[in-house]
């Protein structure tokens, strides 16, 4: 099997996207190039240029492009005129994958959940977190993180802390408060003890939340983890005050830290879960809100949508369900997976005095600058390696490599993640590929 990327030079000859898509594009004018098909861990360019994808749809794609498994029942599944579309009908697809999330995923782990099936995006799915949990307390208030990431429609971005993406509201965005994630000020303060204080407080102006929404790794907001005892902590705080712990496991769930869901190390049980991203497996887009059974106190329809429930992804969804997490051998080889990041990681950075950052197969290194994150960004693109940044000021090189990744080729992108940070960091040394 080949381990080598071959990049090649030009950008697509076509003015098209000049012409005609908005300039809100951001992915395709770090890596302008026109793909023309994706396998496994590879995209391939219309000029026969071959790319290592180490961003996997920014979580998106845990299980690799085009997996054949998925693809398999996927194409079955059409081939047999299968519903495509039914609004939010019944249908065998539904079924199977919710026998399979109940099968496979919950009553393993204890936990009883039902899934609402909203639009099909993660913003979607943490819409209808919230909007549920002020229904169900009376209250306003959600508590989110500072560097928290969920999402671009109001209600989500107003928990989201990213400023430039605030901005694009265009309207007060109300009813959130932001409090300090775990480390915030550095390892000796406990923030979920200052939380605990406030809201014991009747003076403290904070008022009662209807939740507390948070990830257990910050995916956007930089790579940031919050520890098992912290986790713990916030979840009786909202015990505690009434309040709906939801975790958004959108980027980290779907198995990206090593466990099927991402707080299953912390032992902890959400009210409400919102799924995403890898959650199809295949790319479709399909996400999920997962809640504890006394919360469902909706009336038919009252959070609607033409496209809840995406018949194509129920039937790739349960694949990667019965393929991958049936057995312990998928969540072990993640594991290990895992740690050869870690290692590789951990060495680059302490070859230039850098920390790192991340668990499980979300990890990175912080830079320091923006600036020199896409320098190195940009060399690895240009050595055939996608790869993207995270952060306040995008200054964490941020590696998403397929779960599924062949070592060889893990070791191989991190080669070139190698060279990338010996060129842009060391460039004296004259140690470039
Ligand atoms: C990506 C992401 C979202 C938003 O999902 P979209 O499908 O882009 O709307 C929400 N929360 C987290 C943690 C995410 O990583």
């Amino acid at each position: 099997m080949t381990t080598t990327p071959k990049p090649s030079a030009s950008a697509p000859e076509t003015d098209i996207y000049e012409r005609r898509e908005s300039i809100v594009r951001s992915y395709c004018v770090s890596m302008p190039r026109q793909f023309v098909r994706a396998s496994g861990e590879w995209f391939y360019d219309e000029n026969g240029g071959r790319y290592l994808d180490f961003l996997s749809g920014c979580s998106s794609l845990n299980y690799g492009h085009n997996h054949p498994v998925l693809k398999q029942a996927l194409m079955e599944y059409i081939a047999r005129d299968g519903v495509a579309h039914g609004l939010d009908m019944h249908t065998d697809a539904k079924a199977d994958f919710l026998s399979a999330l109940e099968g496979i995923i919950l009553r393993p782990r204890g936990l009883d959940y039902r899934a609402m099936f909203t639009g099909p995006t993660g913003t979607n799915a943490v819409e209808a977190a919230i909007k549920l949990a002020r229904k169900v307390t009376g209250r306003e208030l959600v508590i989110a993180f500072t560097n928290g990431f969920h999402g671009m429609t109001l209600g989500a971005l107003a928990c989201t802390g990213n400023a430039s993406k605030r901005g694009g509201a265009g309207v007060p965005l109300n009813h959130v408060a932001h409090e300090p994630y775990d480390g915030y000020f550095g390892p000796d303060v406990d923030t979920a003890a200052a939380l605990e204080q406030r809201l014991s407080d009747p003076s403290s102006g904070l008022d009662a939340p209807a939740a507390i929404l948070v990830e257990t790794v910050q995916g956007e907001g930089g790579l940031n983890v919050a520890s098992p005892e912290w986790l713990r902590a916030i979840a009786a705080i909202a015990k505690r005050h009434g309040a709906l712990l939801i975790v958004d496991d959108i980027q980290a769930g779907c198995g990206r830290t090593g466990t099927f869901f991402s707080f299953e190390e912390a032992g902890i049980e959400p009210d409400i879960v919102t799924l995403a991203k890898s959650l199809s497996g295949m790319g479709l887009p399909f996400a999920l809100t997962l809640l504890r059974p006394e919360l469902d106190l909706w009336s038919p329809g009252e959070h609607n949508g033409t496209f809840r429930g995406n018949n194509h992804a129920f039937v790739t969804a349960a694949a990667t369900l019965r393929h991958f997490w049936a057995g312990p051998a998928f969540q072990e080889d993640v594991r290990r997976r895992g740690e050869i990041l870690a290692a590789r990681l951990a060495r680059m950075a302490k070859a230039h005095g850098l920390a790192t950052r991340g668990r499980g197969m979300m990890r990175g290194i912080d830079v320091g600058s923006g600036e020199t994150a896409a320098a190195i960004t940009a060399n690895c693109f240009e050595q055939g390696l996608i790869i993207e940044t995270s952060g306040a000021h995008s200054e964490i090189v941020k590696v998403l490599a397929p779960l599924t990744i062949e070592d060889d080729l893990l070791n191989a992108g991190l080669d070139i993640l190698e060279r990338a940070f010996a060129a842009e960091l060391s460039p004296t040394l004259g140690v470039a590929a």
